[in-house]
């Protein structure tokens, strides 16, 4: 038995970060792992919760207490039986969860001890799992007649996919993309997530049976699809960028966040493209989420002479992970708070941007601080590529896949019913943002895993009634 508790009289350490002088001129992941007297101390660090605030503000209700019990004890291979209980890809949401808003933040002995770092133990007990081969494809016991598709490739369609593999269902999934990971693959970069990490996962999900066809897009083939399985799960995403209106939005140079975030993952990734390159430019990032954070770290590691972000509100506001702006910041970002773009202005690409300063104003009834522009404050800034990361709304889906009784919600999401996941469509099921718009990988893990349980009963009765 080991004691816990020692939150008291050992201090709070991460995993070594990469120096952000060396960090910045390579794509590699920032974060070491523990080793493991590290890993053991630091979990010991746990004061076993009665109530445990970390596991209720985990989307996936880890049994954090626990398995981090298990790891000071050194019984790793018990830790990773519980962590994988509940999380599909917990050496991914190790990595990529922003833990100071989720399970880390709400670490009660944060208040005075700083919490324990129970992300990086996460990910220390998974990395542990693959070395020691204690994570295994899966393995059925008997074929259960049902055949499953699932259109999309993300973390949602792929926590659904190995859940559904699981119950014995054939299970197929489509993709219009070349590789499976969905934005982990093409939008999140490697100093964040190593693509070998979700690579190692569709090696995994393959070996246990399940079927991908890739580089196939769904379209108005719906409906075949829909006639070739007993049920279908829809997890295509959020794709489509909100876009800045302003003169001079047309100039060259000014990149949606995609297009350049895609560019560079596929060229780490040792593709033939045309690249979207920062080097020795002035690159300006609009936006202050966790797209624009990734879009000025690859634009800093590209070798860009200035990196500059434009955020409307100030930094208390942010809605990107206080952790990746501290990063950005180490990495030589300069961030302009309270300042949005009024103009692009250049010959035939941008070459420079016309700043207005905006102030926050009062709280209105319903507790939103609306920002305003403070009038006759604006500057320039000089600019020759600017990237707009303004966040993502869904594609028209019931027009793109000529299904228009497919119901969508007022933000063109697609309406389900919140416990059987079942969109307007019998037997069509939906999860991950392209139901609950841009959130989180823990959150598609969560809604993949759910509506994987949906389904799973509502084939079971199909099949029962159909005897
Ligand atoms: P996606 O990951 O978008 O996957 C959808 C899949 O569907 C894609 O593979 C797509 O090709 C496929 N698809 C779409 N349409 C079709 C079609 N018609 N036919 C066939 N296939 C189709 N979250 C975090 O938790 N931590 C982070 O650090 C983080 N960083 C982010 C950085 C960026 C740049 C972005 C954009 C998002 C980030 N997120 C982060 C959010 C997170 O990536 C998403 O919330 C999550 O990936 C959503 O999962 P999903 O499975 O619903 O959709
Ligand atoms: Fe924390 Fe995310 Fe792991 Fe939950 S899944 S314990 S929120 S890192
Ligand atoms: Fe341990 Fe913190 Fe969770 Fe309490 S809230 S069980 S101290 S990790």
């Amino acid at each position: 038995m080991t004691d816990m508790l020692k939150f008291t009289s050992t201090e709070q350490h991460y995993p070594a970060t990469a120096p952000a002088e060396e960090r910045k001129h390579d794509f590699k992941e920032i974060y070491a792992n523990f080793d493991p007297a590290a890993a053991a101390l630091q979990a010991s660090r746990c004061s076993q919760c009665g109530v445990p605030f970390c596991q209720i503000h985990c989307p996936l209700q880890n049994n954090i207490p626990d398995w981090l019990k298990l790891t000071a004890e050194g019984r790793l291979e018990e830790a990773y039986a519980m962590s994988s209980a509940t999380n599909t890809f917990p050496e991914i949401c190790g990595r990529i969860c922003p833990q100071d808003r989720l399970c880390e933040g709400n670490c009660v002995i944060e208040k005075g001890f700083k919490s324990v770092t129970i992300g990086a133990v996460e990910k220390y007990i998974t990395e542990t799992a693959f070395a020691e081969g204690w994570v295994k494809p899966i393995k059925i016991k008997r074929e259960s007649g049902v055949s499953i598709g699932i259109i999309g490739a993300g973390p949602a369609g792929l926590a659904a996919a190995d859940m559904l593999r699981r119950y014995g269902h054939a299970v197929y999934v489509y993709d219009r993309y070349d590789r499976v990971g969905g934005l982990m693959m093409y939008g999140i970069p490697n100093f964040k997530l190593e693509k070998q990490i979700v690579l190692r996962r569709h090696e995994l999900l393959k070996a246990g049976g399940i079927k991908f066809h890739l580089n196939h897009d769904v379209g108005n083939n719906f409906a075949a699809l829909r006639a070739r399985h007993d049920a279908i799960l829809i997890a295509t995403g959020v794709y489509k960028a909100r876009d800045i209106e302003i003169p001079g939005a047309a100039l060259g140079n000014i990149f949606p966040a995609m297009d350049y975030l895609t560019a560079s993952n596929r060229k780490n990734l040792g593709d033939k493209i045309t690249p979207i390159s920062a080097e020795g430019k002035n690159v300006v990032v609009i936006g202050g989420g966790d797209t624009a954070m990734d879009c000025v770290r690859t634009a800093v590691r590209q070798g860009a002479k200035k990196v500059t972000c434009l955020y409307r509100r100030d930094r208390a506001n942010m809605p990107g992970s206080a952790r990746e702006v501290k990063n950005a910041e180490e990495e030589g970002v300069e961030f302009m708070w309270l300042s949005a773009p009024k103009a692009f202005a250049g010959g035939h690409s941008v070459e420079e941007i016309l700043v207005q300063r905006m102030r926050l104003a009062t709280q209105d009834a319903a507790g939103r601080q609306p920002v305003i522009a403070v009038e006759g404050e604006h500057f320039t800034l000089p600019c020759d590529m600017a990237i707009k990361a303004l966040g993502f709304d869904a594609q028209d889906l019931p027009t793109l896949f000529t299904a228009p009784e497919l119901r969508v919600s007022t933000y063109g999401t697609l309406a389900v019913d919140r416990k059987k996941f079942m969109t307007s469509l019998p037997g069509v099921f939906a999860a991950g943002d392209i139901v609950r718009g841009a959130s989180l990988v823990v959150w598609a893990i969560k809604d993949g895993r759910d509506a994987a349980q949906a389904m799973h009963q509502y084939v079971t009765i199909k099949q029962r009634v159909a005897a």
